[in-house]
């Protein structure tokens, strides 16, 4: 977890990402302009700690498998996905049933759920939670990878919630492309940035003509 933050620096009309600032433009060779003004600025991680306080009544992604998304995940593999209630306790669904893991969902993707000014929702989310959980729906044996899986116990939970607030269904491809893929899209660009750098100093990217400054 403990990786160096990926820094961006801009420079001769190119992104330069790096983790630690060179002194000098590896692009065009000239000193790097120092002070604010040249300051490399911190890419925000787009990964959090599932566990923390600030992930609640959450919806998380977590690589399957490969339980990492910056070792061993290859950008194609499944996600598992799970939702979070407000002690910070993940359930989801696979195979097994229903787990409630209040440890594993150390490095995630996490989509907010409900709006702050919800009070109402957020005190009975909990019991919301447990109670669709223990549904028949989600024993072991009803799970089917393709068709019956993670995602779908977590789509008919949010499902259920925008019932019980009197709003709208989703689908399960336009809560994809609203909810999810945005964040998706997200990670995987600082992935690749997390990739570049495992395997040099620095990964250049030519900016295109409007946020050319230098
Ligand atoms: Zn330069």
């Amino acid at each position: 977890m403990a990786e160096a933050a990926i820094l961006r620096v801009v420079h001769c009309g190119s992104a330069i990402f790096c983790r630690r600032a060179p002194p000098r433009c590896p692009a065009c060779g000239r000193p790097l302009p120092s002070g604010l003004r040249g300051a490399p600025l911190r890419v925000p991680t787009p990964f959090r700690h599932g566990h923390e306080r600030g992930q609640r009544r959450r919806l998380l992604l977590r690589a399957a498998g490969a339980r990492d998304f910056l070792r061993g995940y290859d950008g194609n593999s499944d996600l598992h996905v799970g939702i979070t209630n407000s002690n910070g306790v993940v359930y989801h669904y696979d195979e097994e049933g229903i787990h409630r893991d209040e440890t594993g969902w150390e490095q995630c993707i996490s989509i907010p759920l409900v709006q702050p000014d919800m009070f109402e929702l957020l005190e009975q989310w909990d019991k919301l939670l447990e109670e669709f959980s223990v549904g028949e729906a989600w024993l072991p044996h009803r799970y089917d990878e393709d068709a019956h899986n993670c995602y779908t116990y977590a789509l008919a939970f949010i499902n259920s919630i925008l019932t019980t607030l009197g709003k709208q269904q989703m689908s399960k491809s336009e809560f994809t492309e609203k909810f999810v893929i945005p964040h998706t899209k997200r990670a995987s660009k600082y992935i690749t940035l997390h990739q570049e750098l495992s395997a040099k100093e620095f990964y250049i990217v030519p900016l295109p003509e409007q946020e050319n400054q230098c």
